[in-house]
């Protein structure tokens, strides 16, 4: 990538205004016929999401490649994530070039580009379940708590942080997956309520897409019940991938929404926080559904995971800051990506992300400007990119701090050895090296 030199005069001004109002999933063999009114109804998602390569292959017959199809049956073998995608996103694939549309690439694996994982990789790499004092709760900033009711999202994204929890086994990881499990969320409550230091709360999981009406009341009411909460945020992909819900699942938008209005009479905080990575993923039922959330007041944040070949250009990622900005979205986040398995092909240097960081800057309101972070592998939390304590750019080693996290630790994060100089990656590929290279860098950074 070159963003050292950006000429924002290429960028155009008012692309990030168009959005796709075709029939566009009509181009999809299986789903001609499928009228608007289908394609908008909640349940008819859901009941159409693309699980299997059978039915990938049934719903697209010759317009995609026999070499396409072996290519993804070959992705199978090694993915830590199953394949689940509403067909809003499935239709909105190129599927002229699928291996290089940017959506094909976050939800469907590819054997062709799956690389080995870097040697530091780690399943937990943010040490969630370190810091986990009841089952379902991480608990690692003082003031704020991470809540995950449920490991089962409406899409399956392959760059998932928590792959080692979402969406159910595959053929290379085993998992201790769980759906909207009532019984343990009251244990929840209970800590939180003894927690007095607690104000926030992040609902994530899984995605809250998957909680029924019935339990977005019920968390939401418990927390905003306890006295010391005075912010709740549902965290949903689904904004992205699905806004036919927002549009005709009436009775979960008036629970969100009455949660919203309880909380408000309390004088406490209950928004949203989505997760859209790419401008492909926007059209006009975004649009549509964002419109109905801000009539009923709901803040929408968006936290986006930075990935190659989806999203490290810094066209594609002011095209997304506009658009969503646009969309009465505040862009929040983007992450760089965690050291997880099965994700090496979409992650990116930190050099990237920092490049990105200061192109990005300064093309629209601050307040609608993400800062760039990097969560620290082994629970150092989220730091801005550019406020490492030490970077070795040619053997890709970062150095970092978290003064209040973690006093007195020092973190490492590792930018993928394939972008690397053959000379660093021959370093990399000889352990003792390897591991003089990682302690010198700690060294320098003064620790
Ligand atoms: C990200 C995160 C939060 C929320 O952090 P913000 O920076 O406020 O968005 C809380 N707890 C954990 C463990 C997290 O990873
Ligand atoms: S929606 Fe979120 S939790 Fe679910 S698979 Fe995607 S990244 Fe993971």
């Amino acid at each position: 990538m070159n963003s050292k030199i950006v000429d924002h005069s290429k960028i155009p001004d008012l692309e990030h205004r168009n959005f796709r109002n075709d029939d566009f999933w009509k181009e999809i063999p299986g789903w001609s016929s499928v009228t608007r009114g289908e394609f908008a109804d909640h349940m008819w998602q859901l009941k159409n999401s693309v699980r299997k390569v059978a039915q990938i292959k049934k719903l697209l017959g010759d317009t995609v490649s026999k070499e396409f199809i072996a290519d993804l049956e070959s992705g199978l073998h090694t993915t830590p994530m199953n394949i689940r995608i509403t067909p809003y996103v499935f239709s909105l694939i190129d599927w002229k070039d699928p291996l290089n549309c940017p959506l094909r690439k976050q939800f469907l694996p590819v054997g062709s580009q799956v690389i080995p994982d870097h040697p530091m990789h780690m399943a937990d790499s943010l040490s969630e379940d370190d810091d986990s004092p009841v089952p379902m709760l991480t608990h690692r900033y003082p003031d704020k708590v991470l809540f995950l009711p449920l490991t089962i999202c409406p899409v399956y994204c392959l760059y998932c942080t928590r792959s080692r929890v979402i969406g159910g086994s595959t053929e290379s990881v085993e998992k201790e997956t769980y759906g909207a499990n009532q019984k343990y969320w009251d244990d929840v409550f209970e800590y939180l309520m003894n927690s007095p230091k607690v104000e926030d709360v992040v609902i994530s999981g899984g995605d809250s897409f998957m909680l029924n009406a019935k339990q977005i009341s019920y968390i939401g009411e418990n927390l905003l019940k306890i006295p010391h909460i005075r912010r709740i945020r549902y965290a949903t992909k689904g904004i992205a991938i699905f806004p036919q819900k927002i549009l005709t699942d009436d009775a979960w938008v008036k629970a969100l929404s009455d949660v919203h209005k309880f909380g408000r009479s309390l004088g406490k905080q209950v928004v949203v926080h989505t997760h859209f990575s790419s401008p492909r993923e926007i059209t006009k039922w975004t649009q549509m559904a964002m419109d109905r959330l801000f009539s009923e007041g709901i803040i929408v944040r968006n936290q986006a995971v930075l990935q190659d070949g989806v999203n490290n250009h810094v066209d594609e990622m002011v095209l997304l800051t506009r658009q969503v900005g646009y969309l009465n979205i505040q862009p929040y986040y983007v992450y760089m990506h965690d050291m997880v398995p099965g994700c090496e092909h979409f992650r990116t240097t930190l050099r990237e992300g920092v490049e990105l960081e200061k192109a990005v800057r300064g093309t629209t309101a601050g307040f609608n400007t993400p800062t760039f972070v990097c969560d620290l592998p082994g629970g150092g939390g989220k730091r801005h990119v550019a406020s490492y304590e030490y970077y070795d750019e040619e053997n890709g080693i970062s150095v970092w701090t978290a003064p209040y996290v973690k006093p007195g630790k020092s973190f490492t994060y590792f930018d993928p050895i394939h972008k690397l100089s053959p000379e660093a990656q021959a370093r990399w590929a000889d352990i003792p090296t390897r591991e003089a290279m990682i302690i010198e860098a700690v060294k320098k950074a003064g620790y």
